[in-house]
């Protein structure tokens, strides 16, 4: 990208040869979309989308930051510059809501230049729409969507990528594997609508214990994941007491009913080299133990070490 100070003159330029030769002016911006709409058209990846068009964009037009938001999706190219100068679109295409695009720099935008903007943004939402529903299919295949939990394909490609992060940089990383206690029963008591709804309330009560980077995964009918990245087994352990106490202290209210609820969990910290599927497995043993132990506990794998503080192997619980 060229640096801010040559944009700016070649900006100005333009923006002056507009003034002598508008329809000069105009038929670069009539170019420069049509090119622009047949490279967006190459990739249905969102920001590979919104990076071709900030690029083309800057031929036009000279900004300090590029930001995009749509929903929790947030991409911004920042120069990190003062940009006290804002121009501010909210996109749509029949009724759809595209998002939001923000162009900020240290000067004041010209008329000619918001015309471009508004001119090169007819080739960007046809692409953008695409990529969004495109994002949406993505996002909608990794997600269970009872309790908008990430799903099991979701498990396995994150934790590919973390495990290979950990042993990269030696970082420590912590799996919990959890299960609703008797949860045959709060559904043969109070019916499958009441067993749905402390289903979607674990997972609520489950994630508010965990950092915003965590993911909470739904493996299968009343089980759950999470990979701890970067926590040692200490910090596991106190994440999962609370999400245990989370769960357990106050029941779950349904209609006019109140469920108390309790789960189990298995929690195990990873070996360097070993499998996704053998930690997940030592997991699952120590929730077993959690099980067999009288249930609403936490249990440590075998193999791990805990540390001074923490009782020892598989020995704590509630
Ligand atoms: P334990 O304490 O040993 O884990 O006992 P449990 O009753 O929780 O375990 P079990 O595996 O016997 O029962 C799990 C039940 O979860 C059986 C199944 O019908 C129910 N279940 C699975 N998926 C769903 C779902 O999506 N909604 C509801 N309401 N129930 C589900
Ligand atoms: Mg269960
Ligand atoms: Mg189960």
């Amino acid at each position: 990208m060229a640096t801010p100070g040559n944009e700016r003159s070649k900006i100005e330029h333009s923006v002056i040869s507009l003034a002598n030769n508008s329809d000069n002016y105009r038929a670069r911006i009539e170019a420069l979309g049509g090119r622009l709409l047949q490279k967006l058209q190459t990739t249905l990846v969102l920001e590979e989308i919104l990076s071709l068009f900030a690029e083309e964009l800057r031929q036009l037009v000279n900004f300090h930051i590029f930001e995009y938001r749509h929903g929790s999706h947030h991409f911004v190219i920042d120069q990190k510059q003062t940009a006290r100068h804002e121009l501010d679109y909210k996109l749509t295409l029949r009724d759809a809501d595209l998002g939001t695009l923000k162009l900020r720099r240290s000067y004041r935008f010209k008329e000619a230049e918001m015309e471009a903007v508004e001119s090169l943004l007819g080739s960007l939402v046809y692409p953008l729409r695409n990529a969004t529903l495109y994002r949406e299919a993505q996002l909608a295949a990794l997600t269970d969507s009872l309790t908008g939990a990430a799903n099991k394909r979701a498990l396995d490609y994150q934790m590919q990528r973390d495990l290979s992060f950990a042993n990269r940089y030696q970082h420590p990383l912590t799996f919990l594997l959890i299960d609703i206690d008797h949860f045959k029963l709060i559904n043969d008591t109070h019916g499958h609508a009441a067993g749905d709804a402390v289903l979607k309330a674990v997972v609520e009560r489950i994630n508010r214990c965990c950092r915003d980077s965590d993911t909470v995964f739904r493996l299968g009918g009343e089980e759950f994941g999470v990979i701890l990245a970067n926590a040692s087994l200490t910090d596991a352990w106190v994440i999962a007491e609370r999400m245990r106490q989370a769960v357990s202290d106050k029941p779950f209210a349904f209609g006019k009913v109140s469920i108390p609820v309790t789960i189990s969990l298995g929690c195990a910290n990873y070996h360097p080299n070993e499998s996704g599927n053998e930690l997940i497995a030592r997991a699952d043993a120590a929730l077993y133990q959690a099980k067999r132990n009288g249930r609403n506990q936490t249990r440590i794998a075998q193999g791990d070490q805990p540390h001074a503080d923490l009782p020892a192997e598989g020995a704590i619980s509630a």
